[in-house]
């Protein structure tokens, strides 16, 4: 996600910027209706704000944060051919001990140079044609695309533990439980609808005979258009596919193999919310389903942090209006959705697209956060107004406490973790360097452990 460069280069100012200005007059001028803008007539946020301290504090804190952000780009492939654009997307992880962190923090400002390097970090990248260009000849666009996606998902290793994994072992892994990888997905045929059951290999539709992959069942394909356009929108979800699947391996690895030392004290924090939008949207439920596979008793740390966005906004309105105090957590039920979403099916809101629930906290240093935190079990979200919380959600206070330790005085409403793993997810990728590169054992600053868990290239 966009974010000021880690080191603190300023980001320049855009070419576009007079037009910026143009319809910012033109909007000054014109009447329509901000939700997050409003702020009066408040009495119904009584009881949805509640104190970080009155929280359930009972689950120990954690002592690693696990940030995991992604980026992608399209460039132009071919010099006088500017149909002709290659994607390739990438995401990172990064590993701050949180103990490490403190130290820094001491300081007042932490050095982002010293933090820079003492982080531990992997990513893993793929890239392809995805414009104006295909796989192989004969073909569309669309089936150049998931072909390109079946082949990348299929041919990037990734050791676990001494096993080796591919991204497509890790979409089985999705649909499954973290004990048990599902060994078949339903996917539909992208030719004739038809629902098929595929394993790890490609198969023939029983009702069409087309070639159907496992990772169809990710329906990228079905925005690519094949017209113009560079088909950034469709890289965008592939980009958020990956970054739930990082967090499926990282995380599934740890419950696995380092249950009863590594799991408790990790809190995985990924940049943007704990949702999955578009045509990928089915992946929310698999997700809801593996983090809750983990068990109820000490749910997987898991968070999403928005720094911006139409709830961030509000509550800033409201924190402005002292409405919010620092330390305090706005309960985001049916009400706010209507408020701030603007929906007319307040009730329903986010059922089809979240795994965990969005609450807005403002820390003591006065920054606003919107984080979601998946329940301990069941749906956060459904259809009959899900779980506003806080009860049913045992990590938050652990959460919030995270939250005040990783803040950092260089971005607004930034935080340390997530703003070292964008640094890293948007280093600039050199062509062709599509290999997972490696999850060292620092990673998890587990040196010499002989059951250390690692991501290596083949
Ligand atoms: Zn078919």
């Amino acid at each position: 996600m966009p974010y000021e460069t880690v080191l603190g280069n300023h980001e320049l100012a855009s070419r576009l910027s007079h037009t910026h200005s143009a319809v910012r007059s033109l909007a000054n001028k014109s009447e329509f209706y901000v939700p997050a803008g409003k702020v009066k007539n408040l009495d119904w946020l009584e009881g949805l704000i509640v104190d970080s301290e009155d929280l359930d504090s009972s689950r120990e804190a954690f002592q690693n944060v696990l940030a995991i952000d992604g980026s992608q780009i399209v460039t132009r492939a071919r010099d006088g051919m500017p149909s002709v654009m290659y994607g390739f997307a990438q995401v990172a992880a990064v590993t701050i001990n949180l103990a490490q962190l403190a130290t820094q923090s001491a300081s007042r400002f932490v050095d982002p140079t010293v933090m820079y390097r003492s982080t531990k970090q992997q990513f893993f990248s793929l890239d392809f044609p995805v414009a104006g260009a295909f796989v192989r000849e004969g073909i569309d666009l669309k089936t150049s695309w998931r072909e390109a996606i079946h082949k990348a998902f299929t041919s990037e290793q990734v050791e676990l533990m001494g096993r080796t994994s591919s991204l497509q072992d890790l979409l089985f892994r999705l649909r499954g439980t973290a004990d048990k990888p599902a060994t078949e997905i339903e996917v539909v045929c992208p030719e004739c609808k038809h629902h098929n059951r595929v394993g790890f290999s490609p198969s023939t539709c029983s009702g069409c005979g087309s070639v159907l992959y496992a990772t169809d069942v990710l329906r990228i394909h079905e925005e690519v258009t094949p017209e113009g356009g560079s088909n950034e929108g469709p890289l965008g979800r592939l980009r958020s596919v990956l970054e739930l699947l990082a967090f499926v391996g990282l995380a599934g690895m740890l419950y696995q193999y380092s249950r009863g030392q590594y799991y408790p004290g990790m809190l995985f924090m990924i940049d943007g919310p704990l949702a999955v939008h578009g045509p990928p949207a089915k992946l929310r439920g698999w997700a809801q389903d593996y983090v809750q596979s983990m068990g109820s008793d000490l749910p997987v740390g898991v968070c999403g942090i928005e720094k911006s966005g139409a709830l961030v906004d509000w509550a800033d309105q409201l924190a402005k209006h002292d409405l919010l105090k620092p330390m305090q957590l706005v309960i985001c039920g049916h009400e706010v959705n209507q408020f701030v979403r603007g929906t007319n099916q307040p009730l329903k809101y986010g059922k089809e697209t979240y795994w965990g629930r969005q609450f807005v906290y403002r820390a003591k240093d006065g920054r606003v956060v919107s984080i979601t935190v998946p329940a301990n079990s069941g749906a956060a979200y459904d259809e009959r107004g899900g779980q506003p919380g806080p009860q049913g959600y045992s990590n938050l206070k652990a959460i919030i406490d995270v939250i005040e330790m990783t803040g950092s005085s260089m971005y607004r409403n930034g935080l340390v973790p997530i703003a070292l793993a964008h640094g890293k997810a948007a280093y600039p990728i050199g062509m062709g360097s599509d290999v997972l590169t490696h999850l060292s054992k620092e990673l998890l600053g587990v040196d010499g452990a002989e059951r250390s868990p690692t991501f290596r290239s083949q």
